[in-house]
């Protein structure tokens, strides 16, 4: 049996597995790369996929790092069958639809861009059309948790509630290869205990392969009472300064889970009456109703409220937006005010424009309550960047910043280890996917520590061959996969032009005055993003 790792090797996105097995051809996941436009330009190439050679696609849950390229690959000719769990299913379609409305924004921001450089008329194609998104749901089928199917024969897999969002699944896939049975369990993204709304994630105890995320591999969560207190205090810190506060939020279960807290926050008196909680998200406000929808996958908490004809989705001050008139009007309206909007890490959507409003206001807060990926705007400021670069112009970060990791959507370091003791088979193989690769490091330390366990972390492209009590079979990415960064080169080279400016020095002092105040504009903006590179290292 082979598996490939076509992402989310020594990266968190664009998670797809793609396995052979007895001249069957199949996916695990099929997610979007994200992050820097390195790491995007592998959504383009996706020839390497052999979309119509895949047989069916195993679904863990509907995050667009897992799920974002079904259009595409569906376009490509994949004409198989997508399992899914019913909430799974019901939230890729919003999300498909509302990640192909963003591909073709951007196509046209492009084409419109390559225009007014007078780069000829082509249109820029997008990655894929809202149309590609609405087939997708032609191939659908429906699986519940604990339910046993087969797509094929040699192969029968159960999902197992994940505890990460609603719908969200661990799989387990029992693979007969030469008449060997192999268990292989892909744990997909796997959700911190004791998170609000839904289960816990499910305990499993045998597999032969385990594929493991490792997005937390290197630190805790801070606990859950923490986090809320804290949400509470940048909700004072705000409102007692007439600002208000920012929370760049994924539309799907951390929208649901911040409108809990402050829920819980408004029946302790912590939310003011006179302040309004936007939701500004189209897609929270749907992602919202089909969880009102799937209440039975709801943990006993939550169910147990409902029971009381108490809604933890509901309070007097929660408002949800729809049209771009109302949500405009929320930052030229005066006085505090919550408002939650996507995407999550800052770099798309609504959120860019309250940032822009408010990111450079005393007395504002943004309040990040998810993973922020490298390369994003979310992570920048989280990481402590002076100046943000919104929209082509750059914006001061003045507002108050808090990082509230307790609400998080995944197992901390702790909680990873503690759900891997679970597991009894002897000659376990642990693959760490779905991570950043210095977490990735940390955690196969401790897991070789505390268990004993071989750990592999794949690279991105790499296939791995599995026989049952065999060593894995590792062959590496092809070299072009991941291009090799010339640092001496590009550094040599911005110093040499630095060294062609100052051969030029005379030249400038002999431009007249106003010109020579523009050059000198040009060279402090060039200075600033210098000194602002230099600080992020
Ligand atoms: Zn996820
Ligand atoms: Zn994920």
């Amino acid at each position: 049996m082979k598996v490939k790792f076509m992402g989310a090797a020594r990266t968190v996105t664009g998670s797809c597995f793609i396995l052979e097995t007895g001249g069957h051809r199949f996916a695990v996941d099929c997610g979007m790369h994200q992050g820097n436009g390195e790491i995007e330009k592998r959504n383009w190439e996706t020839k390497i996929y052999e979309a119509e050679k895949i047989e069916c696609i195993l679904m863990t849950h509907a995050h667009i790092d897992h799920a974002g390229l079904l259009p595409r690959i569906v376009r490509e000719g994949f004409r198989g069958a997508i399992y899914a769990t019913p909430p799974t299913i019901d939230l890729l379609k919003i999300l498909l639809l509302d990640s192909a409305h963003i591909q073709e924004m951007e196509a046209l921001w492009k084409t419109r861009k390559r225009l007014r450089h007078g780069e000829g008329e082509k249109d820029v194609a997008p990655l894929y059309t809202r149309k590609d998104a609405e087939e997708v749901a032609r191939y659908f089928k429906t699986v519940d948790y604990e339910q046993q199917i087969t797509p094929f024969a040699g192969l029968t897999v159960t999902f197992r509630d994940a505890g990460h969002i609603l719908g969200a699944s661990i799989l387990e896939l029992e693979v007969i290869e030469n008449g060997k049975v192999s268990k292989l369990v892909f744990s997909g993204d796997i959700g911190r205990p004791a998170q609000l709304i839904i289960k816990d994630p499910t305990v499993i105890e045998r597999a032969d392969y385990l594929f493991m995320e490792s997005t937390y591999g290197n630190r805790d969560h801070k606990n859950e009472t923490d986090s809320l207190n804290e949400l509470a205090e940048a909700i004072a810190y705000s409102y007692g300064r007439g600002e208000k506060v920012i929370i760049p939020s994924f539309a799907v279960e951390r929208t649901q889970e911040l409108l809990y807290c402050l829920h819980m926050l408004d029946g302790d008196g912590r939310l003011p009456k006179n302040m309004p909680v936007y939701v500004d998200s189209p897609l929270a406000t749907q992602a919202t109703e089909i969880f009102r929808k799937y209440t039975d996958y709801f943990d006993e908490e939550a169910r147990g409220l409902l029971k009381k004809g108490e809604d933890p989705l509901r309070f007097p001050q929660l408002h949800f937006t729809r049209s771009t008139e109302e949500s405009m009007k929320i930052n030229t309206s005066d006085g505090p005010a919550v408002v939650v909007s996507a995407s999550g890490m800052a770099n798309a959507g609504r959120i860019r424009h309250h940032l822009r409003h408010n990111l450079w206001r005393e007395g504002a807060s943004v309040v990040f309550v998810g993973f922020q990926a490298q390369g994003t705007t979310g992570r920048r400021i989280v990481d402590g960047a002076k100046m943000i670069r919104i929209f082509n112009e750059d914006v001061a970060v003045k507002a108050r910043i808090f990082t509230i990791n307790g609400f998080s959507a995944h197992a901390g370091q702790s909680q990873l280890l503690e759900w891997l003791g679970h597991f009894r088979s002897q000659a376990l193989q642990v693959f760490l996917i779905h991570g950043e690769y210095s977490a990735q490091q940390t955690l196969a330390g401790l897991i070789h520590d505390r268990y004993g366990l071989p750990v592999t972390i794949p690279d991105y492209l790499e296939e791995v061959t599995l026989k049952p009590g065999e060593a894995v079979e590792r062959v590496a990415a092809p070299d072009q996969a991941i291009p090799r960064i010339d640092w001496n080169y590009i550094i040599v080279d911005v110093e040499n032009r630095l060294k062609q400016l100052r051969e030029r020095q005379s030249r400038i002092e002999a431009k007249g005055w106003v010109e020579q105040v523009e050059v000198r504009e040009r060279l402090l903006d060039l200075n600033r993003r210098l000194t602002a590179l230099i600080s992020d290292l």
